[in-house]
């Protein structure tokens, strides 16, 4: 058969780096991304773009460790390279703070970030109101600057780009061969998946660039990211919350909660808010599906439903999918050579 062609829908960080690690995999096909919206109109714009893993209950805590470890391997390789600066990736220490002890003091992913430790009572001085600590070295993404650096990427390996919304999966099955699915939260329109719901997260980007170390409170709400030329401060999570519109009311309570952790912020400038919709699900959708009509067949890969941790381990994901889209291939070209037979 021709280059099977592969159609990947979603141009967020999981089908940008799907669309890359299917390119670099599977050389034989020719791929497609194809969106609504590019950088910087995504959830993945939004994101505050720190590699510290989020917990899917419905996936095996091994797979998520070996999505993270892949994760966190591939990008800590990009900020040893001269393209660090421009990919928006850097290394940032810092500390994850306790009001009262965590159930697990070692969290699954404590020996792949570097050098974690627990944090010594004078370290702990700094945070009067918290009684626990975790101190360790981790990866940021600045989101919009990696997304570019991505698209890039697949500009160069000859991957198409092109803007269009997909009404209906099957609208693509006379064009291509392979169909990966990265819409993240527009899955739930688009696939009809009522298991996928969207928690609203409202986000500040200050100029506060003395701010070196990051900061995080460990029950996730408040924290303090700082990344090459902005600090990210948040949060909210506003589970099936649709308003991708700032409220000025959470702006200051995110303002206030960051500053009683790192009161210097008090001097920030130039506070920009950014709200975006993580797609969340019990475990991500990450599997191969077989849409049939009249007999003919179109092999779709789903890869979302990331939520609270899509930069976390996002090169896991799409590693895992590009997997799947060789094994479709794979199945394609075998089924095209035994008809030639
Ligand atoms: P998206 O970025 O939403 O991309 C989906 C793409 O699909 C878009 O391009 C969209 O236009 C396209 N699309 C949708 N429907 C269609 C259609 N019908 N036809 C064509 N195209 C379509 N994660 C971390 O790991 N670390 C963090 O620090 C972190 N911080 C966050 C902070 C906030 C405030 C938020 C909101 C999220 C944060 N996340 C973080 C989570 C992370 O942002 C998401 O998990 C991730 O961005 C999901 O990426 P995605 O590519 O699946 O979705």
């Amino acid at each position: 058969m021709a280059a099977p062609k592969v159609a990947v829908v979603g141009a967020g960080v999981v089908g940008l780096s799907t669309a890359l690690c299917i390119a670099e995999t599977c050389p034989s096909g020719s791929v497609t991304v194809l969106s609504d919206q590019f950088s910087p109109d995504t959830t993945s714009d939004a994101a505050a773009g720190i590699l510290i893993p989020h917990t899917y209950p419905g996936t095996p805590i091994h797979v998520q460790k070996q999505w993270f470890k892949e994760t966190f391997t591939y990008l800590f390789a990009i900020s040893n390279s001269a393209e660090a600066s421009e990919a928006g990736i850097h290394l940032v220490s810092g500390w994850q703070v306790f009001k009262n002890s965590p159930k697990e003091e070692l969290p699954f992913w404590s020996d792949i970030v570097l050098g974690f430790r627990l944090m010594s009572k004078a370290e702990l001085q700094k945070f009067p109101q918290h009684q626990f600590g975790q101190a360790f070295t981790t990866l940021k993404c600045d989101c919009p600057p990696y997304l570019l650096w991505l698209e890039k990427r697949l500009k160069a390996a000859g991957v198409q780009i092109y803007t269009r919304k997909v009404a209906d999966l099957w609208e693509l099955h006379s064009e291509y061969n392979v169909v990966v699915n990265c819409t993240g939260i527009g899955a739930r329109q688009l696939v009809g998946d009522e298991k996928l719901f969207p928690v609203r997260g409202q986000v500040l980007k200050v100029h506060a660039p003395w701010v070196k170390n990051f900061i995080r409170d460990g029950d996730g709400l408040t924290y303090i990211y700082p990344g090459i030329h902005r600090v990210t401060l948040g949060g909210t999570r506003e589970k099936d919350n649709w308003s991708l519109a700032p409220d000025p009311g959470t702006t200051k309570d995110i303002f206030d909660r960051c500053c009683s952790l790192e009161p210097s912020l008090r001097g920030a400038q130039d506070i920009k808010v950014k709200v975006g919709l993580r797609p969340s699900r019990q475990h991500v959708r990450l599997q191969r599906e077989v849409l049939s009509q009249g007999g003919v067949k179109l092999p779709v890969i789903h890869n979302y439903g990331h939520g609270a941790g899509g930069f976390s381990v996002h090169r896991g994901t799409a590693k895992e999918a590009a997997r799947l889209v060789g094994e479709c291939i794979a199945a394609l070209q075998g089924s095209s050579s035994r008809a030639k037979l």
